[in-house]
């Protein structure tokens, strides 16, 4: 498995294979810090573009606000090269922040209407600096697949119209949350979490399967639903909801409903760790 520092190499890398005649390369975006949640990821694009994946590890700092984590954000590359490769990654993109922002760079992605919602309303500009970013990579990497985890639903709503908007070419393939066997979403983040905090956070699992089973039972209303999920964060004085939303996936807007498709999704402040979960309903 090669390791790729620039995006002339990406391009070249790319070029190289569509030469040899193959099929249309997979792109697995990522923050690095990799565990079973970026491995289900990376294994999805091999199965379908064996040999054919490109998975890129880059620290974004454009995604981060300027009192957030990204200083300490866990780096962890040489285990995310082993994952990656056992996984069935071709190439790793792991470029510089010059790299990826050169001096004096200017130029940026907002996804007006979207950018604002959800995680973008509690941390302002975050979405700006993932479309920024992943437009950068697919135009680098000008994969015909890119892969995407469901945890970041918001962020998927937003590079899905960002790609349309801009006719990127990729097809965006969403795939299904991996949680621990508790129910926790796994996260990069999770590492932050104390023993005592592990537990606290087990109540936005708690609080998504509560709203699945009222939905299973053929609830509807989008209030009773709301209520619900923060009657269950009420059982946990520890942690601080951020929001609790049930919207369109589409736009992102609140529904007053649920329907086929509609995404709840709630994100908690755990001691000093911002974590998500979300579920799509069914
Ligand atoms: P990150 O490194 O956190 O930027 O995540 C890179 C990709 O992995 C994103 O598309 C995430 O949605 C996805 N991802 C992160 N955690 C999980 C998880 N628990 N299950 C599935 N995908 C995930």
């Amino acid at each position: 498995m090669e390791i790729l520092r620039t995006v002339e190499e990406l391009r070249q890398w790319t070029r190289t294979q569509r030469c040899e005649g193959r099929d249309g390369i997979a792109l697995v975006p990522t923050m690095g810090a990799l565990h079973a949640g970026h491995a289900s990821l990376i294994r999805a694009a091999a199965e379908v573009r064996p040999g054919h994946v490109a998975v890129s590890i880059f620290v974004n700092p454009t995604q981060f606000g300027p009192n957030e984590d990204f200083a300490k954000y866990p780096r962890t590359f040489a285990a995310d090269c082993a994952l990656a490769e056992r996984e069935g990654a071709t190439v790793i993109f792991a470029p510089s922040v010059e790299e990826m922002y050169p001096a004096g760079a200017a130029t940026f992605v907002d996804v007006d209407g979207l950018s604002d919602r959800l995680d973008g309303a509690s941390r302002p500009g975050h979405f700006r600096g993932v479309a920024t970013v992943v437009a950068k990579l697919l135009n680098a990497a000008e994969p015909d697949l890119a892969f995407f985890g469901q945890k970041d639903a918001a962020q998927v709503a937003v590079l899905r119209r960002m790609v349309a908007d801009l006719r990127l070419g990729a097809k965006i393939v969403v795939c299904p949350i991996v949680r621990e066997s508790d129910g926790l979403a796994l996260s990069s983040r999770n590492v932050y979490l104390s023993s005592a905090e592990r537990k606290q956070a087990l109540v936005l699992s708690r609080a998504i399967r509560r709203v699945e089973s009222l939905v299973a039972g053929g609830e509807r209303l989008s209030a009773v639903l709301m209520e619900a999920a923060c009657s269950v964060f009420a059982e946990e004085l520890e942690v601080r909801m951020d929001y609790i939303e049930l919207v369109d996936w589409g736009t992102l807007w609140p529904v007053l409903s649920a329907a086929p498709g509609t995404l709840f999704a709630v994100a908690a402040w755990v001691g000093k760790t911002r974590l998500i979960d979300n579920t799509i309903i069914c």
